[in-house]
């Protein structure tokens, strides 16, 4: 069985057999670009040769580069944990062709990586085309289905709209069609049941994306019209820990090597086993997957703070801070403790993670603490919540309560209702959700948010990301102000 660190080293080695110059992952965090904070594609470096304002200095790239989604146009934030194949970070390797090779060369390579090198089997494998869309003048891509059917038998290539298969950088700048390659993982007896192209873009954990072919033809005219590009464009990325589940012949990408070492770490931490209770283990894949994002972002020089990149670091920290005080009995700071087994693991692909060992464990310490005091405060104010309620002779606290435990202290519906539990208190849910439109209606009213793989931002504009501490600090003193 190849390990993941073999499986990144087979993609970047086999496309430099073809010629591709092997280049390092960019920085996962983007300090010099005010229209994007993180990279959240492998092509985002390439951006200025891609727009023509750079020359290429090679016209063959390939590498597996390190991204976030979870801001903007990509964001994946919430599902991570609970599904077993969207993380924070991930890596995605590519390969890229500036005005040399095309179409037909790209499939030809994705399928001979897959199938020839990798032995994957063929029967388990879907490929989308674009469609076509009348009102544009753009016809199906029937070139790419043409190479398509030299390797796959046709009920295995799949027609797909503009949203999945029309890949555009932004309002204008260059865009095509795109090829997604899609693989079917379930058992026998259930593809015999529903065939696989009935589950493909359909959320089915076992039915999943690897690998995305995009065939950058077109230059988008600010009038919308659109334009043969001069240099076509190849821009692929492949699901780095989801090719890592198909090789290993896992069903999560949790099972893989890249991420059993950590989970292991975090049972033996929380004295708890992966795989005995859905909901320790969707904390544990939280857990697992965020100290990455973590460990890597500070890394890149971005530390958590109350703004900006920063804050949606110290989110990300909060948010596996509570699954693990909510549902592993992390009471104290534990994830600083992870760093040595990270590092340990994804060290060799990554030295610049050791060489920041330590300040990545004291940042990831301090927070981990101070977010815990903040999270002590606001189970005070639950239970002063609690015991007013019930001297008015309820067992049921209110939902209007509920949510500004969760806006104001981080506290998730589930936390709340875990400690009401305990008291043999419950909450009335429909006023909390109710609260929670109103404040994703506020929120909408105010963003403007990244809308592209970046965006042109006129001058003296401002982004939207998130409300930051300021707010936040605002919002803690206003309550305890009412209370
Ligand atoms: P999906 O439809 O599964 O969300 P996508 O279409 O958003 O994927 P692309 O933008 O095409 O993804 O990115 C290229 C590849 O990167 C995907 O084919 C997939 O293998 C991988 N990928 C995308 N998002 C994630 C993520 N959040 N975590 C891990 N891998 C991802
Ligand atoms: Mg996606
Ligand atoms: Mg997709
Ligand atoms: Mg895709």
């Amino acid at each position: 069985m190849l390990t993941a660190n073999e499986i990144r080293d087979s993609f970047v080695k086999f496309f430099e057999s073809k010629g591709h110059q092997i280049v390092p992952s960019a920085p996962m965090v983007i300090k010099d670009d005010p229209t994007l904070m993180f990279t959240n594609a492998g092509m985002n470096q390439f951006k200025d040769i891609i727009l023509g304002n750079h020359p290429a200095k090679y016209k063959r790239v390939t590498d597996s580069q390190k991204c976030l989604r979870v801001s903007g146009k990509h964001n994946d934030l919430e599902e991570v944990g609970h599904d077993t194949y969207h993380h924070t970070m991930f890596e995605m390797l590519g390969n890229w062709s500036f005005g040399d090779y095309f179409k037909k060369e790209v499939i030809g390579w994705a399928w001979e990586y897959l199938v020839g090198v990798l032995k994957i089997n063929p029967a388990d494998l879907y490929a989308t085309v674009f469609e076509g869309s009348p009102e544009e003048g753009l016809e199906r891509d029937n070139e790419a289905a043409g190479y398509w059917e030299q390797f796959l038998p046709k009920d295995h290539i799949i027609n797909g709209n503009k949203h999945d298969n029309f890949w555009e950088m932004g309002d204008t700048g260059p865009c095509g069609p795109c090829s997604e390659i899609h693989i079917d993982l379930r058992p026998d007896e259930e593809k015999a049941k529903v065939p696989g192209r009935e589950l493909v873009n359909q959320d089915n954990p076992l039915v999943i994306e690897i690998w995305n072919l995009v065939f950058m033809q077109y230059n988008r005219k600010a009038d919308g019209s659109l334009e043969a590009l001069p240099a076509k464009v190849i821009d692929t990325g492949m699901g780095f820990e989801r090719l890592c589940m198909v090789l290993q012949g896992k069903k999560s990408n949790y099972d893989t090597d890249v991420f059993q070492p950590i989970i292991k770490a975090i049972g033996n931490l929380a004295g708890m086993t992966y795989g005995t209770d859905p909901k320790v283990d969707v904390a544990m894949r939280v857990v697992a997957d965020h100290i990455r994002t973590i460990a890597f972002s500070i890394t890149d020089g971005q530390l958590p703070s109350n703004a900006k990149a920063g804050y949606v670091i110290r989110r990300i920290l909060r948010r596996a801070v509570r699954y693990a005080y909510t549902f592993l009995g992390q009471k104290q700071a534990f994830m600083f403790k992870l760093v040595p087994v990270l590092i340990e693991n994804m060290g060799h692909a990554y030295p610049e993670l050791k060489a920041q060992q330590s300040l990545i464990e004291k940042v990831i310490k301090e927070e981990e603490e101070a977010f815990l005091r903040t999270l002590e405060t606001g189970i005070r104010l639950l239970d002063k919540v609690m015991t007013d309620t019930k001297a008015a002779g309820k067992t049921e606290i209110s939902g209007v309560d509920a949510f500004t435990l969760y806006d104001t202290f981080g506290f998730p519906l589930d936390l709340t209702e875990l400690i009401l539990r305990e008291n043999g208190m419950t909450v009335n849910e429909e006023e909390f959700n109710t609260e929670m439109q109103k404040q994703k209606q506020r929120a909408r009213n105010a963003a403007a948010v990244e809308t592209g793989d970046w965006v042109v931002l006129e001058e003296g504009e401002t982004h939207f990301v998130g409300y930051d501490y300021t707010e936040y600090e605002t919002r803690i003193l206003r309550y305890r102000q009412i209370k």
